[in-house]
């Protein structure tokens, strides 16, 4: 018994020691000015459900310094947990133990290489997005990637998390809209991919792997985004569905005729509405009485004979009685207040504090199934609950959160939300869905992926991880580790 104690006792002595001989070294070879103690920016993330307990943070410069600090980190097997922005909703940026360092990427925040002619531009990892929309609109273009938290999201985190957002029905995701990419691995090789080809069909595509891995095989620190050229014209429109079979006609029927337009197709629940009103962060000027469900359309387009048909189109749905209580954003005030209403319900649905969130996806064809067996189990548990179900259904991706009846606090539900979160994730897996949309695994989903991946997916995924970092060094316990499987 006193022989296993003292072993333990050893060895946490030796973790300690290989700890701070690790952050001397950077201080003596890289150097100590990118090192400083955690500050509270860094502790906590947007749900508030994880802690950081990193003692330090280390601020590289270069992927030079960036690369110096893995191979340190590796030859004292310490845990190097990228940050960003710090917004990711999975908890991933949070390190889990005293022995993790933060990594962040914030002096990282050049803006290079701008081609009007490749439509590309060269960034470094730590580069805020809105940053990026406003350098390349100067030049008349956009970069559609695109999210409520785009003040404070960085590139890297955009492209380690495979971000989403509201442009995905036109233009893609993160993914889609990055050509080349530089990595740092965790021995601190670099990967140098940073190009600007459409086409590159050398070898395996090593790029989409590190992009959405979530710092747990490299770090991203400059990479080339595509460009598109900004639309001349733009309609907003917001109206409301009777019900959620409406909105999917809605959405066929719009898509069908300007599919090539439609950069967005929102879905809002009155819950949604409700709820911003209840923490008094918009007054709601929209008609809510026949509508169960709203929606927010924006369509980009140069040729103005686009706007005639949209509204046509628009009026036609009225008429048939699938539409109503439309409100056209025809000034940017108005487009920006309509825009504004679906980007704050996140942060209403912070202040009311849900039991339990998720970002799922679904073939279109199965999302009424999901939604109304979903809400069945869920009020079979307690009928008093509260469900917010919104977000970016054009490309079959919905925010599902379930909340206490008003007044209530989500700490008196702890004990069902293991079972809602079940009903969620199984519902999803049996219609064919997936239960991480756009936000990623981090720590958060960690055992829901082990459960409902394709156990060979599994496999694979594990056995990169432990080739690709072979001491786990990199975000130690984001997607796969040792302990799931
Ligand atoms: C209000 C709000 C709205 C949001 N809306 C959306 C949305 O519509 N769509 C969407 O997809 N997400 C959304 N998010 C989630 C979040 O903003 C995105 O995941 C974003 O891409 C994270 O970027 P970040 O810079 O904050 O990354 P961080 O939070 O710092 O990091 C996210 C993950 O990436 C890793 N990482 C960070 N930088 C690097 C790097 N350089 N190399 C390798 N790994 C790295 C981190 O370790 C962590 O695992 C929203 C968040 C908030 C708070």
């Amino acid at each position: 018994m006193i022989e296993e104690a003292v072993l333990r006792r050893a060895k946490i002595l030796k973790k300690e020691e290989d700890y701070f001989n690790f952050i001397r070294n950077i201080g003596q070879t890289v150097s100590d000015t990118i090192i400083s103690d955690i500050s509270p920016l860094y502790l906590s993330e947007p749900r508030g459900v994880y802690q950081n307990k990193s003692l330090y943070v280390i601020k590289p410069r270069s992927t030079k310094e960036v690369s110096e600090c893995l191979k340190l980190a590796t030859k004292y097997k310490i845990g190097v947990v990228p940050w960003s922005g710090g917004t990711g909703l999975v908890g991933g940026q949070i390190a889990p133990d005293k022995y993790s360092v933060t990594l962040s990427l914030e002096k990282m925040n050049k803006i290079k290489n701008f081609s009007t002619i490749n439509q590309s531009l060269e960034v470094e990892a730590g580069v805020i997005l809105e940053s990026i929309h406003e350098f390349v609109h100067k030049k008349n273009f956009l970069f559609p990637l695109s999210m409520a938290s785009k003040g404070s999201c960085c590139i890297g985190g955009n492209l380690a998390t495979n971000a989403g957002g509201i442009g995905v029905l036109r233009y893609g995701n993160a993914r889609d809209l990055c050509l080349g990419l530089e990595v740092v691995l965790a021995d601190g090789s670099i990967i140098n991919d940073i190009k600007t080809l459409k086409k590159d069909n050398a070898g395996y595509d090593l790029k989409n792997l590190f992009i959405g891995s979530e710092g747990s095989l490299g770090i991203i620190t400059r990479a080339v985004l595509r460009l598109y050229p900004t639309p001349t014209n733009k309609i907003v429109v917001f109206f409301g569905v009777p019900d959620f079979n409406a909105a999917l006609n809605s959405y066929l029927e719009i898509s069908k005729r300007f599919g090539q337009f439609l950069q967005a197709f929102e879905l809002i629940s009155d819950e949604g509405l409700l709820f911003l009103e209840e923490t008094k962060m918009v007054r709601s000027t929209i008609e809510r009485s026949k509508s169960d469900w709203h929606v927010l359309i924006e369509l980009g387009f140069n040729n103005s004979s686009v706007e005639e048909e949209a509204y046509e189109a628009l009026n036609n749905l009225y008429n048939k009685n699938i539409i109503s209580n439309v409100v056209v954003g025809d000034t940017v005030a108005k487009a920006r207040s309509l825009w504004k209403m679906r980007e704050d319900i996140p942060e209403a649905n912070r202040k009311i504090g849900a039991i339990t969130s998720h970002d799922i996806s679904l073939p279109l064809e199965n999302m009424e199934s999901f939604i109304n067996k979903s809400l069945i189990e869920i009020k079979q548990i307690n009928k008093s609950l509260r469900v917010n179900c919104f977000g970016h259904m054009g490309d079959g991706n919905l925010h599902f959160n379930i909340f206490p009846p008003q007044g209530e606090k989500n700490t008196s539900y702890l004990e069902i939300k293991s079972k809602l979160t079940e009903i969620i994730n199984n519902n999803c897996k049996s219609l064919e869905g997936s239960f991480s949309a756009e936000h990623g695994v981090g720590r958060l989903k960690v055992k829901d992926l082990k459960q409902y991946c394709d156990p060979g997916k599994f496999n694979v995924m594990w056995q990169l991880k432990k080739a690709m970092d072979p001491f786990a060094i990199l975000n130690p316990g984001v997607i796969v580790s040792q302990d799931t499987n």
